[in-house]
């Protein structure tokens, strides 16, 4: 899917409010500001960014007298490409680092159930492998009804081995083993599911320690990579999800899912902004293809049409 396809219901809903906002009125006064607002919290964009960014235009209309309304979509556009997190993967490629202790690339998926962690992980295991690449999943997940077999299924859907100690076995063990296995056969990445019960966060935070733990013996540096999977068409519920993870462990990456059924996509400006994370990659359906490398200039570009 093209990411103006994916990001659909977002666009068609933002840009009908806004153009309800500016219609009728030349200048840009306190109502409009009032009006945009509302535009930018009813898009999930989250209160904080929101003000931030109201505070910016409120400042250049300041500055400039007064903005013309025909400008003010201009002037948005810049200040939200403004607060986007540069990503430096490129649009097209997803590029795996080669590190100075030696690959495999190690990244480790953390999220709760149901937000698409497992698709997710199944998709970019189809886009490493069509570069080329060889890569290896470990099943750490091991807690969760069925989640071992649905990464099994993935594994040989996409044409990946994958390794896993069956259910209830200790993740940490999983993924010593999976970094033996992809290291001893030269693999260029790994990609471990593991569990994500926010229930209880001393746990979430005491196991994902001890997964990280385990790497670094095998692969020195392991995780390259925490990523954080969130659910974009929940909302503020993905924004209080990445400020849980992020308390429990240090994610470095996102990865926001659905994208493509909602119009709630002005969550992933608000995360970024917030949580400083960089989204990586964006979910935009539920084929192998349906992952893109966040790209801020086209994020935008795709929703100002
Ligand atoms: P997990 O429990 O987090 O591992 O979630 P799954 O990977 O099993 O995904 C849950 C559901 O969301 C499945 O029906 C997926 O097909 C669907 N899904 C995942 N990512 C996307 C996406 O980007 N767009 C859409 N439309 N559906 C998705």
């Amino acid at each position: 899917k093209k990411l103006d396809e994916g990001l659909e219901k977002t666009k068609e809903s933002f840009l009908s409010k806004l153009t309800r906002t500016v219609v009728g009125n030349s200048k840009v006064d306190d109502d409009v500001l009032d009006e945009l607002e509302e535009v930018l919290i009813t898009s999930d964009v989250g209160v904080q960014t929101t003000l931030k960014i109201i505070e910016r235009i409120e400042e250049r209309v300041a500055k400039n007298k007064y903005v013309n309304t025909s400008e003010l979509q201009t002037v948005l556009r810049d200040e939200i490409a403004g607060l986007l997190e540069e990503n430096n993967t490129s649009d097209i490629e997803y590029d795996i680092p080669t590190h100075e202790n030696g690959n495999p690339h190690v990244i480790m998926v953390v999220g709760v159930n149901g937000v698409g962690k497992t698709t997710t992980i199944g998709k970019l295991a189809y886009q490493f492998k069509e570069m080329g690449k060889q890569v290896y999943l470990g099943a750490a997940d091991t807690f969760r009804a069925a989640a071992v077999d649905q990464l099994i299924i993935w594994s040989e859907r996409v044409g990946v081995p994958i390794v896993e100690q069956g259910m209830q076995a200790d993740p940490a063990s999983v993924a010593y083993e999976t970094l033996q296995v992809a290291k001893s056969k030269n693999a260029d990445v790994v990609i471990i599911d593991t569990a994500g019960r926010l229930h209880n966060k001393v746990n979430l935070m005491n196991e994902l320690t001890k997964i990280k733990r385990v790497m670094e013996k095998v692969v020195p540096g392991a995780p390259h990579e925490i990523l954080l999977v969130l659910d974009g068409s929940t909302g503020q519920n993905a924004f209080e999800q990445a400020k849980q993870f992020s308390a429990a462990t240090e994610i470095n990456a996102l990865a926001i899912t659905k994208l493509d059924g909602t119009a709630k996509g002005g969550v992933v400006i608000g995360i970024s902004d917030q949580m400083k994370i960089p989204v990586k990659y964006i979910g935009v359906g539920e084929q192998m293809k349906d992952l893109q490398a966040f790209n801020k200039q086209a994020f935008v570009n795709s929703l100002f049409g």
